[in-house]
């Protein structure tokens, strides 16, 4: 049923791990509908005996990945699953692929002096995370469980231990690439990518340089798409180096994120973020970066560099092309604009200046937006004069649709509920506190339909972080 998905690529690469073996581990969150999906079906004690590093999948050989990676913009060429085992893969009926991986499973070759432990805060962290992301759409590994291990791990100070079960449809990263370039391994980095090419529906047999661009291209697309979708719902992720940016283009490594709440392009939570390299605004101009690291360590399998570096360096222009006409259509869609018109663009930059001003909340100014066109009861955020003042241009502009059919098109782009920061801490602080919480079961069923407007609890929908002091810490 579950196989050795990275076997093929060489031990170098795929190193075979066992996991810790947590005999007091237990299941505290498990995602019921992922078990369906992936077909597993397992009982709490199945899950836990896997999960705990108990009992081996059965078919797979646990391994953990090498990969190196640009952090921060320098380069470190061994980095590699410090704290991580992938434990197996499986393609389910409907014939997709997954890897199981465990978080915070204990040391390996990569770990670098580090414990190879996870604490409980951002196992929660990602497992909550995943799941809104992925309902709000946007293209996420998701959590399969959390377990407690029973044991500490020493942060600042003592913390209760955790496991963190990842599912993705592949853990092949820019780093993976960047991996093998470093040590010039061509055979390797070939079997990568049949191997990836496969997985994402591409031709692989016998790949051609052509090939070669059309996978260069395919994975700025699902970069740039992905960049979008963090804009369109307000999404920092907060340490987007190489080894932390997918090929496939799911987002991965939920360490600092943050939802942004009040608006700046400027915006970072990041402790480590000294320099605002991975700000709000500055997500794209990174992904496309990383694409460029990516295009570097392709280099090793073409015959000639320079015809290659042009194409590669086309298709990066593509990806700000794309990345443009994407940018446009999302505030289009976010404002229920359906039709184009000069001076769009004015418009948007004008409401967004307002926002910056005035710390307006994202999410709040586009859901009361939307709430305006449902023409529903909606909790009155309060809206400084300069913002009633544009919204009379923008109702203006819009006049000639629909209402309902504008509603629709902004609903579907605006959320009216999202993973909020503060509320984020307190489910942590409670599961700390008392190993469990109250909150989480009844907020992650409203997370998991968040462009429904529904009657949500203020407290939910306001924010109550203060974005001047709010941090946010890698999981380590
Ligand atoms: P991250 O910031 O989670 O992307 O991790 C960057 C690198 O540090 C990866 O190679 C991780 O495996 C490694 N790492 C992070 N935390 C730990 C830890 N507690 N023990 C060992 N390695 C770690
Ligand atoms: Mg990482």
């Amino acid at each position: 049923m579950f196989y050795s998905r990275y076997a093929p690529i060489g031990e170098q690469f795929a190193v075979p791990a066992k996991p810790n073996d947590f005999s007091n581990a237990k299941v505290i969150l498990f995602n019921t509908e992922l078990d369906t999906q992936l077909g597993l079906n397992w009982d709490l004690d199945t899950a836990r005996s896997y999960l705990s590093g108990n009992r081996p999948l059965p078919g797979a050989q646990s391994v953990c990945l090498a990969y190196s990676g640009h952090q921060f913009g320098q380069f470190n060429p061994t980095l590699g699953d410090g704290r991580a085992h992938l434990i197996g893969s499986l393609i389910t009926n409907g014939n997709e692929v997954f890897d199981i991986q465990l978080k915070g499973s204990g040391a390996t070759v990569f770990s670098r002096g580090g414990d190879g432990l996870c604490a409980l805060g951002p196992a929660i962290r990602e497992f909550v995370m995943s799941k809104a992301l992925s309902s709000l759409g946007v293209p996420s590994t998701q959590c399969l469980a959390v377990l407690s291990t029973g044991d500490s791990v020493y942060r600042q100070g003592e913390l209760p231990g955790a496991v963190v079960a990842r599912v993705a449809h592949s853990h092949i990263r820019v780093g993976s690439f960047q991996y093998l370039a470093m040590q010039q391994d061509s055979q390797a980095m070939l079997k990568l990518l049949e191997l990836t090419m496969k997985d994402v529906g591409l031709q692989s047999n016998e790949i051609t340089e052509e090939d070669i661009f059309s996978f260069f291209e395919f994975v700025c697309d699902a970069q740039c798409d992905l960049m979008l979708k963090w804009l369109q719902v307000g999404f920092i992720h907060g340490v987007m180096n190489t080894d932390n940016t997918l090929i496939n283009g799911e987002t991965i490594d939920y360490g600092p994120c943050a939802m942004i709440e009040s608006f700046s392009f400027n915006r970072v939570f990041s402790s480590i973020d000294r320099q605002g390299r991975y700000a709000f605004g500055q997500q794209p101009n990174m992904a496309s970066w990383n694409c460029g690291r990516l295009a570097e360590s392709l280099l090793l399998l073409v015959e000639d560099e320079q015809v290659a570096i042009d194409r590669f360096s086309k298709i990066l222009v593509g990806f700000s092309e794309r990345f443009n006409q994407g940018y446009t259509q999302l505030w289009r869609n976010k404002l229920g604009i359906l039709d184009e018109q000069p001076g769009d663009q004015e418009l948007v930059t004008e409401l967004l200046e307002i926002m910056t001003r005035n710390e307006l909340d994202f999410t709040n100014t586009f859901a009361s937006l939307t709430a305006i066109k449902i023409n529903r009861q909606q909790a009155q955020y309060p809206a400084p004069h300069e913002l009633d003042e544009w919204v009379k241009k923008w109702q203006l502009r819009i006049q000639d649709h629909e209402s309902s059919e504008i509603a629709a098109v902004m609903q579907r782009h605006n959320p009216a509920i999202i993973p909020r920061n503060d509320l984020m801490e307190e489910v942590i602080r409670d599961f700390y506190q008392y190993g469990n919480s109250d909150v989480l079961d009844s907020w992650l069923a409203a997370l998991s339909a968040p462009y429904n407007y529904d009657n949500y609890p203020e407290k939910w929908l306001l924010s109550q972080t203060n974005t001047k002091s709010y941090q946010t810490f890698c999981g380590t």
